[in-house]
């Protein structure tokens, strides 16, 4: 099987290292090669980057940007289906949702195309007269980005789309489990006309070729999508050289639902908000809050709708919940269910499925009844189909529960009540807050983590912030 090859500089690379191989967690089967990009594979891609902002894209115009943003994101649509396709058989996302996230993908772009040309300083008042003051916003150079391999091609646009309308050149590095998809985009670039090196792509793993990218001195800024724990080690890095970093990292949202909620709303909501990409979501509402008083009864429908789920191939259409992306993450996912057992419940799910899906990585939708808040299947990041619910007794409490946690992804409330759903939007120490709803990622609204979640916003004009400089000119005038 012949390994992917890196994107530099405009074309695709023989790799100079070792390779990795990959299986299809659906099956078990191998489905291809990585080349792992070594230091110098990272030197090439850094100062290919780095001559492609010298030489003329630092100083391009935006409506050249604009134009070339759309023009990918229209190839982008029209491959939405292969791009799909390399996503579900990298990492096992179900076909119809990989399909939707290449189409996001897509509309992602578009909407930061629409930035590129209006980003604008302001002029600032002085209290002198004969002074102009005024602030320029400039790009901040060779942008380091690294995604992880749960939505590859969504949160590779997170970072390009910001980025490239800001006018920085940048050095992408996927997960070893979902390369091809993000490479793809790479090439797609150079086909819509972007300068050689103003996207590149470095293959490989995490511990040796994203290292090197964060480590790189050539590189001005890391933007960094994955777990906490990596989001610490590529900080203290990145701090060596203060360069610019920006973090979107794990999280254990509180999904909560009160009494007057619409309940069989709030059922089906709860179970998107966990089962969904079989719960490998950053934003997955893990913890589900139930007001005691209809906890009994909300986990009745939760129960139903969660059965409802039909898991298996994910190459149909019909299928909700594919396998998760490996052996590891399988054997992780299980060791917290067998933890849980001491001390709550396994009313639903749990086990490793078996029949026509025995060599896949499979577990369905698994609910946790009676847990506490202080057991370790709600206090630490699953990333599998796995939802603990913890009853409570008054909204103060429910507050209290959702903020009783290290990290401030998400989080969401389920209620009829105007004054409550604002309220508990206001208290809830999260980057995001859904009312009567959850999942929903909208381009133009920033997205990011309170406490260890992140640092940074990605979305809207928030994420242009994070990828460009701030100047201030003070010009003394006769
Ligand atoms: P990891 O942190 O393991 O990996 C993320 C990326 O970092 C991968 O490309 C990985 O490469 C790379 N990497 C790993 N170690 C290093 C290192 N020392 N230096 C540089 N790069 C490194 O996360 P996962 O891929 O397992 O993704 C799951 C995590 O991502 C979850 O915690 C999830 O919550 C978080 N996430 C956060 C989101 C957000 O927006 N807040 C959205 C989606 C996911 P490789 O895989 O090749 O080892």
């Amino acid at each position: 099987m012949t390994a992917t090859k890196h994107f530099i500089g405009g074309e695709s690379r023989e790799g100079s290292g070792e390779t990795l191989s990959n299986v299809n967690p659906a099956n078990g089967k191998p489905i291809g090669e990585i080349t792992v990009g070594t230091r110098d594979d990272v030197d090439a891609a850094v100062d290919a980057a780095r001559r492609a902002f010298d030489d003329g894209w630092s100083e391009s115009s935006g409506s050249e940007r604009r134009k070339l943003m759309l023009r990918l994101a229209s190839l982008i649509a029209e491959e939405a289906q292969t791009l799909a396709q390399l996503s579900t058989d990298d990492m096992g996302m179900p076909i119809g949702f990989s399909w939707g996230e290449a189409l996001f993908a897509a509309e992602y772009l578009e909407y930061f195309a629409g930035w590129a040309d209006k980003i604008t300083g302001d002029v600032v008042p002085v209290p002198a007269p004969n002074v102009l003051d005024y602030t320029l916003r400039e790009p901040v150079g060779v942008v380091g980005a690294i995604i992880p391999w749960n939505a590859p091609i969504s949160i590779t646009m997170f970072k390009l789309a910001p980025a490239l309308a800001a006018g920085n050149t940048i050095v992408l590095k996927p997960s070893e489990l979902a390369t091809r998809g993000p490479l793809r985009i790479a090439e797609l670039a150079a086909r819509a006309g972007f300068p050689p090196g103003v996207l590149n792509c470095v293959t490989g793993s995490g511990a040796g070729t994203g290292a090197a990218l964060v480590a790189h001195p050539g590189v001005d800024k890391i933007s960094f999508t994955g777990g906490t724990e990596t989001g610490r080690l590529i900080a203290a890095s990145a701090g060596r050289d203060l360069k610019r970093i920006s973090l979107e990292l794990g999280g254990k949202s509180a999904n909560i639902v009160c009494a007057d909620a619409d309940l069989d709303a709030a059922a089906a909501g709860a179970c998107a908000a966990v089962f969904v990409m079989s719960g490998q979501q950053c934003i997955a509402g893990s913890r589900l809050l139930v007001e005691r008083a209809v906890y009994d009864e909300f986990m009745g429908r939760v129960s139903v709708a969660a059965r409802g789920y039909v898991v298996g191939d994910p190459l149909q259409m019909t299928t909700q919940l594919g396998p998760l992306v490996s052996q590891r993450q399988l054997d992780r996912v299980l060791a917290y269910v067998a933890e849980a057992r001491d001390g709550a419940t396994i009313t639903l799910g749990g086990e490793r499925l078996g029949g026509d899906l025995a060599d896949g990585f499979f577990v369905g939708p698994t609910i946790v009844t009676g847990a506490r808040n202080d057991m370790k299947v709600a206090r630490e990041e699953i990333f599998g189909p796995v939802v603990a619910a913890i009853p409570f007794d008054s909204l103060d409490e429910a507050v209290a529960i959702a903020n009783d946690s290290p990290y401030g992804l998400a989080g969401a409330v389920w209620t009829n009540d105007l004054s409550k759903a604002h309220t508990v939007a206001r208290r809830i120490k999260a980057g995001t807050i859904w009312v009567n709803s959850y999942l929903a990622i909208n381009p133009g609204a920033p997205f990011g983590g309170f406490k260890a979640s992140g640092i940074g916003r990605e979305g809207g004009k928030h994420a242009l912030d994070v990828y460009t400089e701030t100047k201030n000119v003070y010009v003394q005038l006769r």
